[in-house]
């Protein structure tokens, strides 16, 4: 692909993620080019084209396999307003490398000579371990506030530090963030989930810098416990877990209620699907999670018949997502020893999965309270109800016949 652009007269180059994290050893799949050709002749130059963002220079290019790759045409910052830029073709690389953010972004490959230009030097904060804005941190962060959020994540992706005046940059834009729209406020913090073996290190220094509580009031002043808990669910990967993000979200958030959550998490434009899964965690730690914490604290591990009524109360369903938020809250408390929770565990899921623990589950069903004369209405919900009660404290008691005669009792004393 460089070589069509280059073979055309074009200078070309690998730059941004994919040249540093090469640098780093780690796998990156989509290189993206920067090159002096302009939109219009990369789009004449290859026959399957996206125009991902012609107004930024930017054409996607499809590989042999169907891959796409940006390539962008050199570009310099004409106007910057804390997050758009207009922007100018006609640049050189090295004004292109310029108008990056971080050094460590900033090193451009040339993919058929083999040689890196690195004029910020990128290589020597990728070996120190160091985010360091390119040209003036200040001025730059300025220019786009993401970069604040951006360094953030870098840093603690790649375990790095943040270079002193980087961070000053960062704590100054923290009141301007409110300057991004949420959306983007959103996606920071979901990349940063999804990518960050341990995401504290970030969300820490979401908090210290201020950007908490710019953009996220409620987590001004969350505790570091609650952040560490957040590692202990792995990120979700590329085998795509499903319940890893929610569950790391509702961690962050584990402080707060149900309703706060809620609130919170549609201000930031979260969907209808991920709100109620992450504020239904939280809500389910703090109804039921935490009691369970004072009785396992208190040295003891519930009954089976009290097991069975938790069980009922999460819903089969989520019993599993459920447990792992307490076990990572839990981590980092002494009182609870891992072999009293890995024992809670075995035995929940158990019960979860082989007991009767819903109305569905019961031996009878509405068709037989109607034979024996119960009426719709409230009074049937309540009797169903009354029945799982009864099961619940022994699940033996789940007999067609054994329910029939339990079922006019409860109607006898509706009556
Ligand atoms: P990732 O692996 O997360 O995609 P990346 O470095 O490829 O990391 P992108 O957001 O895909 O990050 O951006 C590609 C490149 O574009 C960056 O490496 C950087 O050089 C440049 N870049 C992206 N966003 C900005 C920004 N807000 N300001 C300046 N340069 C940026
Ligand atoms: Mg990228």
């Amino acid at each position: 692909m460089a070589r069509t652009l280059i073979d055309a007269g074009h200078e070309t180059w690998c730059v941004g993620g994919a040249v540093r994290d090469a640098l780093l050893g780690l796998a990156h799949l989509d290189w993206d080019l920067a090159t002096a050709a302009t939109p219009a002749q990369v789009r004449r130059l290859f026959a399957r084209t996206i125009p991902v963002g012609l107004e930024f220079g930017t054409v996607g290019v499809l590989d042999r396999e169907g891959r796409m790759h940006e390539v962008t045409t050199f570009r310099r910052d004409v106007k910057t307003d804390g997050r758009h830029a207009v922007v100018e073709f006609g640049a050189s690389l090295d004004e292109d490398l310029a108008r990056r953010d971080f050094t460590i972004n900033a090193i451009a490959y040339d993919p058929i000579g083999r040689r890196l230009h690195d004029p910020f030097d990128g290589q020597g904060d990728l070996r120190r371990g160091v985010v360091r804005a390119v040209g003036a941190a200040e001025a730059r962060m300025r220019e786009d506030r993401l970069r604040a959020l951006r360094a953030i994540r870098f840093a603690a992706r790649f375990d790095f530090a943040i270079e002193q005046a980087t961070w000053i940059a960062i704590v100054d834009s923290a009141p301007h963030l409110t300057r991004l729209s949420p959306e983007r406020v959103k996606q920071e913090l979901e990349k940063t989930m999804e990518q960050v073996q341990a995401p504290s290190v970030a969300l820490r220094r979401w908090r210290d810098s201020g950007a908490f509580h710019a953009l996220i009031p409620a987590l001004s002043d969350v505790p570091d416990a609650l952040l560490r808990a957040v590692d202990c669910v792995p990120r979700p990967g590329p085998a795509g877990r499903p319940l890893r993000k929610p569950l790391r979200f509702a961690l962050l958030f584990s402080g707060l209620d149900g309703q706060q959550v809620e609130r919170q998490l549609r201000a930031l434009r979260f969907s209808n699907l991920d709100i109620a899964s992450v504020s239904g965690l939280v809500d389910r730690w703090h109804r039921l999670g935490s009691a369970l914490t004072t009785t396992l604290q208190s040295g003891t591990v519930p009954p089976d018949a009290e097991l069975r009524r938790l069980a009922a109360n999460v819903g089969r369903l989520h019993v599993g997502g459920f447990l792992r938020l307490c076990a990572a809250r839990w981590a980092g408390n002494e009182a609870v020893r891992p072999a009293q929770w890995r024992a809670l565990h075995r035995r929940l899921l158990g019960i979860a999965f082989r007991d009767p623990i819903a109305i569905a589950d019961l031996a009878i069903d509405g068709d037989d309270l109607r034979q024996i004369g119960v009426q719709p209405g409230p009074a049937f919900g309540r009797i169903l109800q009354g029945l799982l009660e009864h099961v619940l404290i022994d699940p033996t008691r789940n007999d067609r016949a054994i329910l029939l005669s339990q079922a006019r009792t409860l109607a006898a004393s509706e009556a």
